[in-house]
C-alpha cells in the first residue's frame, strides 16, 4: 500500500554534529557473532555498522532538545522540567495527571499493579513482550483479541492494529466484565509489524468497554505514528492536525503507558498518564517505591524536559512523514527485489518474514534468530528476532509459544540514519535472500527465565 504519494521526500533536519561509525570484516564478525552466541542483544556495539535493533532511546536530538538539556533543574522536588513537561502531556495527550518513570516498563509496572488482581484476565491487541510480563507478574493472563489479519504478515489490511470487537466481547460474556482487569490498546502494534489501530475502532473499543466498566490502557508509546497514519488512510481526518487526532485518540481511553524513547526523540524516559483521581492517588504513592519522586519518577531534571520538547516536536507532520517515509523506501525497495515482508509497510520498522527465507527449518531451528544472525555476518548491520525466542513460554504450561509469525525486525532509529544507509541495508538483505537455501539453523544452549531473547545464547547447527 502506497500511503506517501508524493515527489522525493527529504530529511527535515540538516546534521550539526557526527558520530563515526565502525566497519569490521566477515572474518571478525564470524568471531564477533559467535561470542555473542548468535544473539544480536550479546553484541557489543563498537562491532555494528549500521544498528537496526531497535528505535528505543536510539534517536538523535535536536539542537532544541539538547539546549534543554542545560536547563536541566535538578532538584530532588518540584523541579521545573517536570512542569513543563506535565504542561506538555495534558496539552498533546489530554490527560489529567502525570506521572514520569524511567521508561515505558515502568509504567506498566504501576497500572498493573494497581489494576490487576490475582486471576483477572487483560485483553490487548497483541502482546507487547515487557507489558504482558507485568500483567502476567501482577497475576493476570493476557488474552490477545487483535483482529486475524495481525497473525498474517502478508494481509493488506489498512488497520491491522485493530481490536476484534468479537473477540473482546466473547471474552466479556465468558468470563465476565469483573473478571477483565482493562484492556490495553497499542498504537502501531509493534509485534504486528508496527501496524496501526483506526480511530474508529478506538472509538469503538471504548464505548464497549465503559458499557462494561472496563477500564481502557493506552499504550501510547507509538501514538503519533499512529495518528500519522489515521490523517494519511482514515476518511475524515485528512485535513486534521497530528495533534487533534492524538487528543482524540487518547479521549478513548481512561489512562496512558508511555516509553519516551520511542515517539518522543529522547533517549530515555516515560510516563504513565490517567483521568481517575484515584488510579493517581495510588500511582503516585507507588512511583516513590519504584521510580523516585512523583516530580521526577527515575528521570534526571534534563531528561524530563528533553521529552517535554520532543513531544512537541514528534508531532509535526514533516517529521512523521521523513521517518515514516524512510521506512516505507526501503521496504518498497525489498518489496521490488521480491524479499518477503509484512506486509503492508509498518510504521517503525521493516518485518523480513524468516519462515519464508528458510522453508527448510522447522521453528525450534530458529529461523528468525538465524536470519539476523546471517545479516549481521553479511555486513555489520545488526536486527532483531521477533518469533518464538521473542515469544517465550507459557506460563501455565512451560511449553514455547509458537507464534504464526517469525520474523526478523529492522527498526529504524528516528533522524539517526541517512538515505546511502538505507540502500546499504537493502543490498545487504538481498544478499542474505540470495544466499537462503544453503542455511541450517541454531540450537539454543542458554535460556533465561524472563524475557529470554535479551540474553539466550544459540550455537550453529
Ligand atoms: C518499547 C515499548 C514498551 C516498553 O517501553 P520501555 O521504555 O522499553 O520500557 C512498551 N510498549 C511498546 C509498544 C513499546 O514499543
Amino acid at each position: 500500500m502506497d500511503t506517501i504519494k508524493r515527489r522525493s521526500w527529504a530529511e527535515p533536519f540538516k546534521i550539526k554534529s557526527v558520530e563515526p561509525l565502525r566497519m569490521t570484516t566477515r572474518e571478525e564478525r564470524e568471531i564477533t557473532i559467535r561470542e555473542a552466541g548468535y544473539n544480536t542483544f550479546l553484541l557489543k556495539s563498537k562491532d555494528v555498522y549500521i544498528d537496526l535493533l531497535t528505535d528505543s532511546g536510539t534517536n538523535a536530538m535536536s539542537d532544541y532538545q539538547w539546549a534543554g538539556m542545560m536547563l536541566g533543574d535538578e532538584a530532588y522536588a518540584g523541579s521545573e522540567n517536570y512542569y513543563n513537561l506535565e504542561r506538555m502531556v495534558k496539552e498533546y495527550y489530554g490527560y489529567k495527571y502525570l506521572v514520569p518513570t524511567h521508561q515505558g516498563r515502568g509504567a506498566e509496572n504501576l497500572i498493573s499493579h494497581i489494576l490487576i488482581k490475582p486471576g483477572q484476565y487483560v485483553p490487548g491487541n497483541m502482546y507487547f513482550t515487557t507489558t504482558r510480563l507485568h500483567q502476567e507478574l501482577s497475576g493476570g493472563t493476557f488474552v490477545d483479541v487483535i483482529i486475524d489479519e495481525a497473525h498474517d504478515a502478508q494481509a493488506e489490511h489498512p488497520f491491522k492494529g485493530n481490536v476484534d470487537l468479537n473477540k473482546f466481547e466473547a471474552l466479556i460474556k465468558r468470563v465476565g466484565a469483573e473478571k477483565i482487569a482493562y484492556i490495553t490498546i497499542g498504537a502501531t502494534v509493534n509485534m504486528a509489524g508496527g501496524q496501526p489501530i483506526s480511530m474508529e475502532n478506538l472509538r469503538s473499543v471504548y464505548q464497549l468497554a465503559s458499557k462494561n466498566n472496563i477500564k481502557v490502557v493506552f499504550d501510547a508509546t507509538r501514538a503519533m505514528e499512529n495518528a500519522f497514519f489515521i490523517k494519511i488512510r482514515e476518511r475524515g481526518y485528512e485535513k486534521k492536525t497530528i495533534k487533534e487526532i492524538l487528543l482524540e485518540m487518547c479521549s478513548y481511553s481512561d489512562a496512558a503507558t508511555m516509553s519516551g524513547k520511542k515517539d518522543l526523540l529522547v533517549n530515555i524516559g516515560g510516563f504513565l498518564a490517567m483521568n481517575d483521581d484515584d488510579v493517581f492517588e495510588e500511582a503516585r504513592n507507588m512511583v516513590v517505591v519504584y521510580e523516585g519522586l512523583h516530580t521526577y519518577g527515575g528521570l534526571a531534571g534534563r531528561d524530563m524536559e528533553a521529552m517535554a520538547r520532543g513531544i512537541e516536536e514528534a508531532c509535526q507532520f514533516n517529521h512523521l512523514q521523513a521517518r515514516i517515509g524512510q521506512v516505507e523506501y526501503v521496504g518498497n525497495r525489498l518489496i521490488e527485489l521480491g524479499v518477503p515482508i509484512v506486509r503492508p509497510i509498518g510504521g517503525h520498522a521493516i518485518f523480513l518474514d524468516a519462515k519464508k527465507f528458510y522453508p527448510q527449518l522447522e521453528q525450534l531451528k530458529f529461523p528468525a534468530q538465524t536470519l539476523a544472525a546471517e545479516l549481521y555476518l553479511d555486513s555489520g548491520i545488526r536486527a532483531m528476532e521477533r518469533g518464538i525466542v521473542s515469544a517465550g513460554r507459557s506460563k501455565e504450561t512451560g511449553d514455547h509459544y509458537f507464534p504464526k509469525l517469525e520474523l526478523v525486525r529492522l527498526t529504524f532509529p528516528r533522524r539517526v540514519y541517512t538515505q546511502a544507509h538505507c540502500d546499504v541495508t537493502v543490498e545487504s538483505v538481498y544478499e542474505v535472500w540470495k544466499n537462503r537455501a544453503t542455511v541450517k539453523g541454531l540450537k539454543m544452549i542458554y535460556e533465561p527465565k524472563y524475557l529470554r531473547f535479551f540474553q539466550a545464547r544459540f550455537e550453529k547447527l
